[in-house]
């Protein structure tokens, strides 16, 4: 059995008996769920959950499970000339959505922003026929199942296809990454941040944070090399890790706006 954790939804290697903790709830990031520890498996989430697959853009399918499960993120699946990318990972995979991915033409590879993003990776990975998956090297730790088609990435910029690079920004993970997706908003370009920039309720700005269930901010310093890392890409749009959480237009002004007011916030007395 490869047992799924219920509170961040990543899956485990393979076990006879469920391990006693999740490294990546007890992490101050996250929490343990109130409950205590919890374990469920693909096939138990196969009777009791969906996946959902909608187009959120031109080229650019969310996928997510229904009701939601865990940390209810959605992933993406970015249709490029370069070949289908899946970005971010869910923990259910099932027969009605493997065949709604296929019909939009499959996936040739994963990458996955961070580490509360893994979900059951490897079983999407194998689903398509064994693709890639991009990690970034710096969460190796992170990872509670590993696999062949693991690829760990270093440094800050990786092109996994023409017009598709990830870029290390750190943060809420030394090795949060963020997909810059040269091609998306009809050629204006977009970027998939997952949480490592995470698209808040306004949909005008977005934040950075080191935790968010947990509400523990980033240092200026990290705050702004996150936005230094991005600044410099041609992107219209911002797509973050849930359904609905975008914005849609001149997402690199809100994004310019968003750091400065953190930083001043960070910078003001509190009188
Ligand atoms: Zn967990
Ligand atoms: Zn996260």
């Amino acid at each position: 059995m490869h047992p799924i954790c219920v509170t961040c939804g990543v899956q485990f290697a393979e076990t006879g008996e469920s391990p006693a903790a999740c490294p990546i709830c007890t992490d101050e990031r996250q929490f343990v769920g109130w409950e205590g520890q919890r374990w469920t498996t693909l096939r138990d989430l196969q009777q009791s959950h969906g996946v959902v697959v909608r187009e959120e853009d031109a080229g650019l399918v969310g996928v997510g499970i229904e009701p939601q499960f865990a940390i209810g993120q959605r992933g993406l699946l970015v249709r490029s000339v370069g070949g289908n990318v899946l970005w971010d990972c869910m923990s259910l995979i099932d027969e009605a959505s493997l065949r709604a991915i296929k019909a939009q033409g499959g996936v040739d590879a994963i990458a996955i922003s961070h580490p509360h993003f893994y979900g059951a990776m490897v079983e999407w990975g194998r689903a398509f026929g064994g693709v890639p998956i991009y990690l970034h090297g710096d969460d190796r730790a992170w990872v509670m199942r590993s696999d062949q088609a693991i690829v760990y990435w270093n440094g800050d910029e990786r092109e996994i296809a023409p017009g598709l690079t990830l870029i290390r920004c750190g943060g809420h993970f030394a090795g949060s990454a963020v997909l810059h997706w040269a091609g998306g908003a009809d050629g204006r370009g977009a970027l998939l941040t997952g949480d490592t920039i995470q698209v808040v309720r306004d949909r005008r700005h977005v934040s950075f944070m080191r935790s968010y269930p947990n509400l523990v901010p980033l240092a200026a310093a990290t705050v702004r090399r996150i936005a230094e890392r991005v600044m410099p890409l041609r992107f219209e749009r911002i797509f973050g890790g849930w359904f609905d959480l975008a914005i849609r237009h001149d997402a690199k002004a809100a994004l310019r706006r968003s750091a400065e007011r953190y930083l001043q916030a960070l910078r003001e007395d509190p009188a």
